[in-house]
């Protein structure tokens, strides 16, 4: 294969994966013939199946914190001679593994831990990236060093079969003419950005009670919680957190009426579908993560304490998301469903 593709190696999280989305769209637009082939975990190459700028995916389950340096030689050897080129976009040293090993000429990325000499196209790490929007931070690596880059960014977005959406309310027991409401309570980050359980339960009951089909979705980690908010909401909500693989997630909210959720992967995911979407932010600051949809609308508290980017609420009150009331939620979610 002659070396005339790009390879990316993609953020180990969600959220963070849609956001590179403009940084492909970016790199398609000024090199057309070059195609583009991701290197990811499990836990992101659903989406990434599902944009458009993607030729191949590759998946690798490297274990979180683990070098991999064996492993990593071994996938860098079977890439030598495809790719001209390679953008590590995680901070960590042994991301940017693979394309040296890959003898890949061009390997672009930040700086991150000191990575010079692993990559050769550096970029300084910005001093605020909180407050640079994620996309732009991304999106940046596609100009020379130094360039600050001023365009407007394309929204992220994934493509999903109408069809595949109905199939998949089908398969996990709910009527395709359901009007779901995706209760997406999970948030890797830590608790301090996910609503409380009671709260989406009250959600649930109201929804419910508006004619809805409240579901909960949300990983393995995430099934207290959904069992918590099907039993305080007498069974209004139906969990099924841990019970669909990422896929089928996308496709449930594909075929949602509104989805509610934390600052979490899956707010990405709803916004990419373009859903009428309610997103709840606690610790972090929407200014940094947005739901990039114009049918999102944004609940933030914005108290003194906030945004304080904290995992877990350091005052010990979470009032950033204990003071969003579930009946105002209900109102938007209501207003804004399809
Ligand atoms: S300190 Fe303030 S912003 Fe941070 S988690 Fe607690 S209430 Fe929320």
């Amino acid at each position: 294969m002659p070396a005339g593709r790009t390879l990316v190696v993609a953020p180990n999280w969600l959220g963070d994966s849609l956001m590179a989305q403009p940084l492909l769209t970016r790199l398609r637009a000024k090199q057309p013939s070059m195609a583009i082939d991701v290197l990811a975990t499990p836990a992101v190459t659903p989406v990434f199946r599902r944009m458009p700028e993607v030729d191949q995916v590759f998946e690798e389950d490297f274990r979180h914190g683990q070098l991999g340096l064996r492993r990593r030689w071994r996938i860098g050897r079977a890439f030598r001679g495809r790719y001209a080129q390679a953008f590590v976009l995680p901070n960590a040293w042994k991301s940017a593994l693979v394309p040296f090993f890959a003898d890949i000429d061009l390997r672009v990325g930040y700086v991150g831990e000191s990575r010079y000499g692993l990559l050769n196209v550096t970029h300084r790490n910005p001093t605020a990236s909180r407050e640079m929007p994620m996309t732009r931070f991304y999106a940046q690596l596609a100009e020379p060093p130094g360039r600050r880059l001023v365009d407007e960014l394309p929204a992220p977005w994934l493509r999903v079969d109408p069809l595949a959406a109905i199939a998949a309310k089908v398969t996990l027991g709910l009527k395709p003419a359901a009007r779901i409401a995706a209760l997406c309570v999970g948030a890797e980050y830590g608790p301090a950005k996910r609503w409380p359980t009671e709260h989406f339960a009250e959600l649930a009951s109201r929804l419910a009670a508006a004619g809805m089909t409240p579901i909960v979705l949300g990983t393995q980690k995430d099934v207290p919680a959904g069992l918590s908010i099907e039993q305080l909401s007498s069974g209004a909500a139906l969990n099924l957190a841990g019970r669909t693989s990422l896929d089928e997630a996308i496709l449930l909210i594909a075929g949602s009426a509104v989805v509610v959720t934390n600052d979490s992967g899956l707010m990405h995911v709803a916004a990419a579908l373009g859903r009428p979407q309610v997103a709840l932010f606690g610790s972090s600051s929407p200014a940094h993560t947005p739901p990039l949809s114009e049918a999102a609308t944004v609940v933030y508290r914005e108290l003194s304490c906030s945004p304080c980017f904290a995992r877990e609420c350091p005052l010990g009150h979470l009032r950033c998301l204990r003071e969003i009331a579930p009946a105002a939620v209900a109102e938007l979610a209501l207003g804004r469903s399809a």
